[in-house]
């Protein structure tokens, strides 16, 4: 099985953010279990480069669009390597290919008669590059501001064309209530529905002289697409959409901020529909992270730089990334806590993986190789431990994976300490130690990707999918470092 995993393409006008770090980790988090759970799987990530924002934001700098969207898109390459982050392809909405795609589509859809002119008034919020009513928004002195940003909101009329999103309102219901995983968790879906009861149609063009940073409706040159319609579709076109080769990764599991649940969970699946596509195979809702109490999200300009975040305060992504999967319920909001990515990475990372590591090594390391064989009483104690495994997977449990994981090296320093292999010098536990050593080393890939490999490669094993782990064969262990040294305050 292939399995697609993406995540929302990010505005480059500012630098990445937890919020975006979060989402970009779950799906790597993800895309690397698929991979040790046996499937082929492949991670999507990029920029979404067009529209007014991005376009005033390059104009205020003194530069053109591309020129700024060249320089920021450095920014996010760099924290995802950084957070070793791989994807198969970084999409930004600016390629020709993509571009390609979108009047593609937009072609296809006024030809199947989804697209109709009309014109329209309302109020806009610039950061959030979204209308809003009347009803949702703070009046403050004769004034409107966005509820999201507190700043006030423009008040455009002009002409524009729709799409007949309101047409396909019962279908889309009935798609969310009778397939229970599109949406996960669960709580998401009821709120996927109240959006469905007072759906309209979607204004889907801009005019040319207010937004020229955007693709060009191809059917009138007067106008361009909405942003939200060229970012939903860089899920298409970065698979090669409308050629054949989509089929080997359609559909698609979208991860997603909880602020573009409709987009994502209404819109796209109709869309889809209106293009006689299938709808995502699931789409996956996160809460947001908070400083103090201030919300993260996707626009919100009040955020966190990564990089001030790991250097300037703990320069170890891996305690980052640790305590990000570590975090549970994914749908609350949480509190970003320094002191507790500290904890994690003293209490857990150091004394009790690194720990482990470090004692088995330690003796393995006076023999050139270790042979033995699996003690049936071992394997069925870790059997038990992962036996959850596959509901962890399908429910996307990533706490509750790290705590999985965790358990198998506390059953390694249990091991130790009943066997006491210093002192009988028998080789078959030291055997069995590098053996429960070995699982948990392989179960900690998807959570830390390079500290799995290292310590894989010292033990003189590589990296397998899990149902291999279990055969038997011998180790080499060379040296016995420290993995997490552990930090003082
Ligand atoms: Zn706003």
């Amino acid at each position: 099985m292939r399995v697609y995993i993406t995540t929302p393409i990010y505005y480059p006008n500012d630098k990445p953010h937890i919020g975006s770090l979060y989402t970009v980790v779950l799906a790597d988090f993800l895309t690397k279990l698929s991979k040790i759970m046996g499937y082929e799987a492949y991670m999507l990530t990029g920029l979404d480069e067009h529209g007014y924002k991005i376009y005033r934001s390059a104009k205020e700098l003194g530069k053109s669009p591309l020129e700024f969207v060249d320089e920021m898109q450095k920014y996010f390459r760099e924290s995802w390597e950084r957070f070793q982050v791989d994807y198969f392809r970084f999409i930004r909405t600016s390629d020709k290919q993509h571009e390609d795609v979108v009047k593609y589509a937009i072609e296809m859809l006024y030809e199947k008669g989804y697209i109709y002119k009309g014109k329209y008034a309302g109020h806009y919020c610039v950061k959030c590059e979204a209308f809003y009513p009347t009803s949702k928004l703070i009046k403050e002195d004769n004034k409107y501001l966005c509820p999201i940003h507190n700043k006030e909101v423009e008040f455009l009329d002009e002409e524009t064309y729709y799409l007949k999103i309101s047409e396909f309102k019962d279908w889309i219901k009935s798609f969310i209530i009778s397939n229970k995983s599109f949406i996960t968790p669960k709580g998401y879906r009821n709120e996927a529905i109240s959006y469905i009861n007072e759906l309209g149609d979607l204004s889907i063009a801009r005019p040319r002289e207010r937004v020229p940073w955007a693709v060009e409706v191809p059917f009138d040159k007067d106008f361009t697409v909405y942003v939200w319609i060229d970012a939903l579709l860089n899920y298409l076109s970065a698979i090669g959409w409308p050629d054949d080769t989509y089929k080997d990764f359609w559909p698609a599991t979208h991860i997603i901020g909880k602020d573009i649940l409709k987009f994502h969970t209404v819109v796209w699946p109709i869309l889809l529909k209106m293009l006689d596509m299938e709808p995502p195979r699931r789409v996956i809702v996160h809460g947001f992270w908070t400083v103090k109490g201030l919300k993260i999200g996707k626009s919100v300009k009040d955020v966190i730089d990564i990089t001030k975040l790991y250097v300037d305060s703990l320069d170890n992504v891996d305690a980052y990334r640790y305590y990000l999967m570590r975090n549970a319920p994914i749908e609350k909001d949480s509190e970003l806590s320094l002191d507790g990515v500290y904890r994690v990475y003293n209490d857990e990372l150091a004394d009790i993986i690194g720990n482990g590591f470090r004692r088995v090594t330690t003796l393995a390391m006076k023999k050139s190789v270790v042979r033995g064989r699996v003690d049936p009483e071992v394997l069925e104690k870790i059997r038990n431990i992962i036996k959850d495994l596959n509901g962890v997977y399908s429910k996307f449990l990533p706490s509750q994976y790290v705590i999985l994981t965790l358990k198998v090296f506390k059953q390694l320093n249990e091991y130790l300490q009943e066997k006491q292999p210093w002192k009988n010098r028998d080789e078959n536990i030291l055997y069995n130690a590098l053996f429960i050593a070995k699982i948990g080393l392989t179960m900690l890939y998807p959570i830390l990707p390079e500290t799995s490999k290292k310590a894989m490669n010292i033990i003189g094993t590589p990296l397998k999918p899990l149902k291999y782990v279990f055969l038997e064969e011998s180790f080499y262990v060379r040296e016995s470092p420290i993995l997490f040294p552990k930090i003082r305050d």
